[in-house]
């Protein structure tokens, strides 16, 4: 089948047969059926391990890969990832927890987010994560717990740069920030550090998420391994770990492009060059969440009634924002774009209309497509938003409005 009639480029990197979506090697409804409920959120192992093969192609073979576990914290997703990528970064202690079961060393795991408590660090401590240090308070706390631990623990500097990552759909570097260090007040915390008697690992860089644009990610890398060698000066010890950062985006609306990433790869190599010479005990990492995981996710959802209002028409379905808040445009704030919607065994369809989607909640808010080309739909079908393995069902208020969740599973 050919997708040139479609309005979602994002729908290419799928098969359809008879006009029905496959996922997991099966067709959609088949898997509806053997889920036995609706919504549900599907995850495709497959497409998240040929994404991380596409990274190792593509990027100098020396960079490591981190998996950012908030993007997607399903037990079943993190432990396939744990067989594919060299670490992974959490941001709780619920996280950690995850991260320990899988068969990664604790030394591959780092713990950073600014507000960590007391037992939390502890645990960390104890299990023999890297810590990356949010504050200066929070590197006294660090050294403390060890002390009355007997283990000395392994710390990173999370740096707040001097710079921003440009193009971000979320900035989280630059300014006043509440993340990291600011950078021209880490050679202070790092001489404390060595008096504290630390394990120093090296620095976190992390400055946004959701950007498409490979020059400014380039930018953001160049500029965050000028800053390592600058402050690497002010260490108790050699750099081991340089980790910088994520936020590779997705395309989620129309104009988007997709990263590109042998760009970003052509970049790196050269920056593994200085690197090698400037930092030569120095690993570096990539930690990535969405990059990682928001096209292999799909959410689907049942059509329960179609309604017209006023030369309108809705398809009221069982699931909505409180499962999937991204794609109902975050509660409004934003200026809403519509997410790719589809009707999933109806992908091409007879007849095509306008449609908007709807879900249960009462709030003209639970909007899952405004308006959107789609097949024409009928009670029972099965709608599906595309690009939604990535801050979905975590990152959604399920709680609002008492329905049930939505199950997750991974095929
Ligand atoms: C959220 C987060 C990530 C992942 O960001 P993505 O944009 O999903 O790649 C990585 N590192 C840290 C510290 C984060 O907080």
């Amino acid at each position: 089948m050919t997708h040139q009639l479609l309005e979602h480029a994002s729908l290419a990197q799928f098969s359809v047969q008879n006009d029905c979506l496959q996922i997991g090697g099966m067709a959609l409804t088949r898997l509806a059926d053997r889920v036995g409920t609706t919504p549900f959120y599907a995850y495709d192992r497959k497409k998240i391990t040929e994404r991380v093969e596409l990274l190792r192609q593509k990027l100098p073979r020396e960079i490591l890969l981190h998996y950012a576990i908030k993007a997607n914290p399903m037990a079943a997703v993190v432990q396939h990832l744990a067989g594919l990528v060299d670490g992974m970064d959490v941001a709780s202690i619920g996280e950690m927890r995850v991260a320990l079961d899988t068969v990664l060393a604790p030394e591959k795991i780092s713990f950073a987010g600014p507000g960590k408590k007391m037992h939390e660090l502890r645990s960390a401590i104890a299990a023999g994560v890297i810590v990356n240090v949010e504050s200066q308070q929070e590197m006294e706390l660090i050294a403390q717990q060890g002390r009355d631990l007997g283990i000395t623990p392994k710390v990173a500097i999370r740096v707040n740069p001097d710079f921003e990552l440009k193009s971000s759909g979320m900035k989280m570097s630059g300014g006043p920030k509440p993340f990291g260090i600011d950078a021209e007040y880490v050679p202070v915390v790092l001489k404390q550090l060595g008096l504290l008697g630390l394990d120093f690992m090296g620095f976190h860089v992390f400055s946004g998420s959701q950007n498409l644009s490979a020059v400014a990610i380039q930018e953001a890398h160049e500029k965050t391994v000028q800053l390592a060698i600058q402050l690497a000066d002010y260490a108790p010890s050699p750099v081991k770990l340089l980790n910088i950062g994520g936020g590779f985006g997705v395309p989620y609306f129309p104009g988007d492009q997709p990263l590109d990433i042998a760009a970003i790869g052509v970049n790196l190599q050269h920056l593994m060059q200085i690197i090698k010479q400037q930092l030569p005990n120095a690993t570096v990492a990539l930690e990535l969440g969405r990059y990682l995981v928001a096209e292999a996710g799909i959410y689907v959802c049942r059509v329960l009634e179609r309604k017209m209002s006023r030369g309108q028409v809705f398809l009221v379905t069982d699931g909505g924002l409180h499962h999937h808040l991204a794609a109902s445009g975050n509660l409004g704030q934003v200026i809403r774009k519509n997410y790719p919607v589809i009707i999933g065994n109806k992908v091409q369809g007879a007849t095509r209309e306008i449609v908007s989607v709807v879900g249960p909640l009462c709030t003209p808010l639970d909007l899952l497509a405004d308006q959107m080309p789609m097949a024409a739909a009928s009670v029972d079908d099965l709608v599906v938003v595309l690009q939604s393995g990535a801050y979905g069902l975590t990152a959604s208020p399920t709680a609002f409005l008492d329905h049930p969740p939505p199950i997750e599973v991974l095929v």
